[in-house]
């Protein structure tokens, strides 16, 4: 693959990464106000940047192979390349002067597989935006500028978990943040314990359209329960009321954030799994968000021993599950189940661990 010299024909002046994330527990929260509790994931996103001497931006992506070139002045652009103008237009708008740029990407973040990708190339890009120019921003900034790139250029209506995750995770712990306050704390894993997650192979071929329902059935929801939004319930017996389909959508996000402030008391690894299993259970049958590929995989890692718990992860219709496991097992508990899941048609591969 040519490098940053061989593309641009000058060297980098700064470069800056951010990881992925994998969540945990608190799935399809964030857009409700609720609970999230991700961690950072090995795998990283890296750019490089220097000023371009033309009056064009020009990005390259190392895993696309591909180069786009966008005028300073022209307001918006498609594919990767939205992502990385998103973040220099939402600067400008907020008051930022930034000069045309050279920026190389290059990533060991699986793109489209729930690991966000998309989060981990805008907090790079501010990151290095940042470092190059000298901008007095932090982290939750860029998280958020990040989210509103990634809104209002790449036309994602994502949340803020992914790009806080990013911006302010890591990967030895988890990141407990409420959504509404952007309250967060920092837990430690539980104790004995690690992380799995694995790729159903499963396309997510439904994820945008399921998501918008989703979201437009939870602020149906909140509007009947006559509160800001989901957030504001916590006992689920307060959804009873609700009609069909919407009861259930509640009862999942109300339950999900329960089981997420459950973890702030601090749980052992034998009851997070708990949590985890109840999660994929309501996201399941309350939320309809999995698929039977996923379901499959899911049991499997439940029902093998060193296995704490298991549920699907990001906002499903395929992609990626996420278990606790006994520490140093997951390896070969996922070469087990892969072989054993293969067998069912399906073709999974893990995702964390990372594979040198
Ligand atoms: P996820 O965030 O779960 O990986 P998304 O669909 O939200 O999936 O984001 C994936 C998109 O982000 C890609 O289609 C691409 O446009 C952009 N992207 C992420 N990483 C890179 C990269 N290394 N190079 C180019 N584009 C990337
Ligand atoms: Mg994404």
């Amino acid at each position: 693959m040519p490098d940053f010299q061989q593309i641009f024909g000058q060297p980098p002046q700064t470069e800056a990464s951010a990881p992925g994330r994998v969540n945990l527990l608190g799935e399809h929260t964030d857009y409700n106000d609720g609970f999230v509790l991700p961690t950072a994931i090995p795998q990283r996103t890296t750019v490089q940047l220097s000023l371009s001497n033309d009056s064009q931006h020009h990005f390259y992506s190392q895993e696309l192979d591909q180069k786009v070139s966008i005028s300073e002045k022209h307001p918006t652009t498609e594919g990767f390349a939205s992502y990385i103008l998103g973040c220099i237009r939402v600067l400008e708008t907020a008051g930022y002067t930034i000069p045309p740029l050279n920026l190389y990407v290059n990533s060991s973040v699986p793109m489209g597989s729930g690991l966000s990708s998309s989060a981990a190339l805008e907090v790079a890009t501010l990151r290095g935006l940042r470092k190059l120019l000298n901008l007095n921003i932090d982290d939750i900034q860029i998280a958020q500028f990040g989210q509103q790139a990634e809104i209002q250029y790449a036309g994602v209506q994502c949340g803020i978990m992914d790009q806080m995750a990013s911006s302010l995770a890591d990967t030895n712990s988890m990141l407990f943040l409420d959504t509404r306050t952007l309250e967060r704390r920092v837990l430690p894993f539980p104790a004995g314990a690690e992380i799995l997650a694995i790729d159903s192979g499963v396309p997510r071929t439904l994820a945008g359209s399921g998501y918008n329902q989703r979201r437009a059935e939870c602020e149906e929801a909140a509007k009947l329960l006559k509160v800001k939004a989901l957030r504001d319930i916590a006992d689920p017996q307060a959804v009873e009321i609700l009609p069909e389909p919407l009861r259930r959508r509640a009862r999942h996000v109300v339950t999900e954030n329960n089981r997420v402030l459950e973890v702030l008391q601090g749980v052992s690894a034998i009851r997070f799994g708990e949590l985890m299993n109840a999660s994929h259970a309501s996201l399941r049958d309350d939320y309809e968000v999995s698929v039977p590929a996923l379901d499959t995989l899911v049991a499997m890692l439940q029902e093998t021993p060193g296995v704490f718990g298991a549920r699907l992860t990001g906002a499903g219709f395929g992609g990626a599950c996420v278990a606790l496991v006994e520490e140093g097992k997951a390896d070969a508990i996922a070469s087990n189940i892969l072989t054993r899941y293969e067998n069912t048609g399906n073709k999974g591969h893990i995702l964390v661990p990372e594979i040198p």
